[in-house]
């Protein structure tokens, strides 16, 4: 296909707020053109030859790019051949000047789509708990840009007209002008105790938002030190976010959660998170590196009738080590046994043919019990790709009951390189209220990275442990767990640390 522009509504903030249609072009992008307000996250989303350009700013000194210079941009990118996702926050048209980009691209001959997004003038109250409309406070709206000066002739006449028009007003890019914004409504003649709001970074774990009658919206705002980008909210609907606040009512919400795993099990635990309202701070701590595949790997796998993997770490691994033999483990006769669900589900997604065992998620004694449950043992053979290091009380298990057992160190866990000086100096400010811990291994490689000093300021925050072994290590610092995980999932760790921190919230009110 030719060059063309796509003008792609990123949505508010949240980055999974995008729609599904834009997150498809973005995946084919040979570039991005992005600004301040779409989120970072989602550029990951494009190909790694995508080129990323950030058009809201350039080098220190040098003045953001015109209008004009973004709009040669996107021409002489789709002339390029190139497949151009213009990335916006919001809504492409909703004050984002995607109609004058559009325009422009038309102009020269370039072919434009434009995919919609979740603006914020809707979604950002969404998540403050707003609704825009409502047949018992509110039947019309409209969203106005704020960044006029509403004193000027023209905006002079205008604000008081919308004063009465509409029953809920959403003002954006209104946080510089408020005073003057709402005196215009006042003297237009909205009376004063309207329920009225600001929502300022909407959709984010940073959401925050001031709930004031108008009146006395601004100088609240001001007093919270509230800024841009919010959007401001008049009218009867904000009633209801006493009752629908739901984003700010998560377990989590707005608690910055320090994630210390490896980047490919840490992104499970982080969703998990950000579905409790967290903000994870991923600093991975170790790596898992796989070892070379064994000369026999291919017989030693025939002749099993299962694999055991007891890691997420332990799959990748295994499927390295087959990749590099040229073998698929969807042609494996011997089939997968795992130790949780996560561990299944990684298992399944590398092509492995999972056994579904009865069994709880938990340790390697847990999966056991749960094998000597559900399989005949005697005779039967067990291959088990596991860590350096790993207890052997799974395999001396299966063979006292009569199971044969191979299990060769399939990979081992490293200490990954982090500044532990910086973080050190987060911990000391407070700027993460809790840290996770999956492993003895992170453990060990937070505190070798953060030292005494860091070890010692991790205690005011909420210290999480996934299980009763890295419980132990973390006791063995001097850092107590607050939490520990019922079983070694992300669900369960998010759980454990919600109970924590409502116990602290009872201790302080106490
Ligand atoms: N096209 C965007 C709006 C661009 S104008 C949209 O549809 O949302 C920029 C203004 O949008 C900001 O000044 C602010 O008023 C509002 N805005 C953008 N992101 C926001 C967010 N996460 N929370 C609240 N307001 C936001």
């Amino acid at each position: 296909m030719s060059g063309r522009v796509l003008l792609v509504g990123a949505g508010p903030g949240a980055p999974d707020l995008i729609t599904v249609r834009g997150e498809r072009v973005l995946r084919a992008a040979d570039a991005v053109v992005y600004d301040a307000l779409a989120p970072r996250a989602l550029l990951a989303l494009a190909p790694a030859h995508a080129e990323r350009i950030d058009v809201g700013r350039r080098g220190h000194e040098d003045p953001p790019r015109t209008q004009e210079e973004i709009n040669a941009l996107l021409v002489r990118l789709a002339r390029e051949g190139k497949r151009v996702v213009r990335l916006k926050g919001g809504d492409p048209y909703v004050f984002g000047r995607g109609g004058e980009e559009a325009s422009a691209c038309r102009a020269a001959g370039v072919a434009v789509e434009v995919i919609p997004g979740v603006t914020s003038a809707i979604g950002a109250l969404t998540y403050a708990g707003i609704p825009v409309t409502d047949r018992r406070h509110g039947a019309s709206f409209a969203v106005v840009t704020g960044h006029k000066d509403p004193t000027q002739v023209r905006e002079g006449i205008r604000w008081p007209a919308l004063a009465t028009a509409v029953d809920t007003l959403v003002v954006l890019m209104g946080m510089r002008n408020l005073p003057e914004l709402v005196g215009q409504l006042l003297a237009g003649g909205r009376p004063p105790d309207t329920p009225a709001a600001a929502v300022m970074n909407g959709t984010r774990p940073d959401q925050r938002v001031v709930e004031a009658p108008l009146a006395e919206l601004p100088k609240r705002v001001a007093e919270a030190g509230l800024g841009a980008p919010a959007a401001v909210v008049v009218g009867d609907v904000v009633r209801l976010r006493a009752e629908l606040a739901w984003f700010e009512a998560l377990p989590l919400f707005a608690r910055r959660v320090l994630v210390t795993r490896a980047p490919a099990p840490a992104s499970t635990l982080c969703r998990a998170l950000e579905e409790a309202g967290a903000k994870p701070v991923l600093v991975p701590m170790i790596r898992s590196v796989p070892e070379p595949a064994p000369p026999a790997l291919g017989a030693a796998l025939a002749s099993a009738d299962f694999v055991v993997f007891t890691s997420a770490n332990g799959v990748r691994a295994l499927a390295a080590q087959l990749a590099s033999a040229g073998l698929a483990p969807g042609a494996l006769a011997a089939r997968a046994v795992c130790v949780g669900p996560a561990t299944a589900a990684a298992a399944s997604a590398a092509g492995f043919a999972v056994l579904p065992l009865a069994a709880p998620a938990g340790d390697a004694a847990a999966l056991l019990a749960a094998l000597r449950a559900s399989l005949p043992l005697a005779g039967r053979r067990f291959f088990w790709p596991r860590a350096a290091g790993a207890g052997d009380a799974l395999a001396r298990g299966l063979r006292e009951a009569g199971a044969g057992v191979d299990d060769p160190v399939a990979y081992r866990t490293e200490p990954a390189g982090f500044d532990g000086a910086a973080l050190a100096r987060d911990l000391a400010r407070g700027a993460l209220h809790a840290l996770t811990f999956a492993s003895p291994s992170a453990v060990r490689s937070f505190a070798s990275g953060v030292g005494p000093a860091g070890v010692a300021a991790a205690r005011s925050a909420v210290v999480a442990a996934i299980g009763r072994v890295t419980a132990e290590a973390l006791a063995a610092l001097g850092l107590e767990p607050d939490a520990v995980a019922a079983r070694p999932e992300p669900e369960a760790l998010v759980a454990a640390l919600a109970a924590a921190f409502e116990r602290r919230r009872q201790e302080e009110r106490a």
